[in-house]
């Protein structure tokens, strides 16, 4: 068996051109146009070259963008002002705090001050709760894209084994969180789980999220399984892999995503969904208020 390789730039590019088109009419029929605030704190390269994705991908999309640099001393008071003052500014519905922040930072604290109505990453307390509910206000972006590639290629969830492999709260919870409410039967391991092949193997969907490379081979894979790899690791040769053998269980699997390629271009798509659906509400709100 070859897998079918699921490839998430041509279905991003999709759900993009999708997003430009609500955006446009959006703004036509209500004369407000999206805005997403990022906030980037310090000189991380890899973060910065996110928040630049980010930022283009917005204005492709027709949603304004504003970033907020500051300098990775900042104090946190600092921040939290900043985020008071998005908070209450009709121009932006939705703001992101790039992370990782510096240490010093109380990152629990600033995620907690910005207003669950405009948290497009979906990390607020209020909105985690809300998912875990069955209440979602927004869903997080990255298991959001992997649940739309599972959409986009017709695979079914419900009834479904799956298996998610990394059980942070950015992806592999909400992941497992977002598979369940769609009448999966979900089972999460993380790196204390002892002996992971006894359960990968059992999976209909393996959801792998632990950004470590090479860590499942084509022996943990059920012939026929739907592999979505979620890691993003670069090698000392610069090369960027996930964390599936990708050659080894393509002869395995009948689905497989790619790294680069695969989920990583769905995760600033669905960023771009959430920022619209919040204008969206930002201006029903409006309307009923009236
Ligand atoms: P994280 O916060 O480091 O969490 C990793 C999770 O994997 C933890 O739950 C950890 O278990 C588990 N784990 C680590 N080693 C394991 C092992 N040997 N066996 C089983 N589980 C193991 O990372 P993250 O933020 O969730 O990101 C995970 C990967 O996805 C990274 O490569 C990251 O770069 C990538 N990522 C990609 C996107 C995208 O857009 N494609 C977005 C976000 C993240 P413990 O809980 O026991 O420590």
């Amino acid at each position: 068996m070859t897998a079918r390789i699921i490839d998430g730039r041509a279905i991003a590019a999709v759900i993009r051109a999708e997003c430009a088109d609500r955006t446009r009419r959006f703004e036509e029929r209500t004369g407000i146009r999206p805005g997403l605030a990022v906030i980037l704190v310090g000189h991380d390269p890899a973060s910065a070259v996110y928040v630049r994705n980010k930022v283009r991908a917005c204005e492709a999309a027709g949603i304004h963008s504003f970033t907020h640099r500051l300098h990775e001393k900042v104090e946190n008071e600092e921040l939290l002002n900043l985020i008071t003052r998005l908070n209450a500014d009709p121009s932006v519905h939705g703001i992101l705090v790039q992370l990782p922040l510096p240490a010093h930072i109380d990152m629990a604290r600033i995620l907690e001050t910005i207003a669950p109505s405009k948290d497009v990453d979906g990390f607020h307390l209020y909105n985690v709760g809300a998912l875990v509910t069955g209440n979602t206000v927004f869903s997080p972006c990255t298991p959001y894209g992997v649940v739309k590639l599972l959409e986009h290629e017709g695979i079914p969830v419900e009834g479904q084994n799956v298996v998610v492999v990394g059980a942070s709260n950015i992806v592999g919870k909400p992941m497992a969180l977002m598979l369940m409410a769609r009448d999966a039967t979900v089972a999460i391991c993380h790196a204390k789980a002892r002996d992971l092949a006894q359960f990968t193997i059992g999976a209909d969907i393996l959801v792998v999220a632990a950004g470590v490379p090479g860590l499942i081979t084509a022996p943990m894979v059920k012939k026929g399984a739907v592999v979505i790899d979620v890691g993003i690791n670069r090698l000392e040769d610069g090369k960027i892999v996930g964390d599936v053998d990708f050659a080894g269980v393509s002869r395995r699997a009948s689905h497989i995503t790619p790294v680069p390629g695969g989920v990583g271009p769905m995760t600033v798509t669905m960023l771009l969904v959430n920022t619209i659906e919040s204008a969206e509400r930002f201006y029903a709100a409006q309307r009923t208020a009236s």
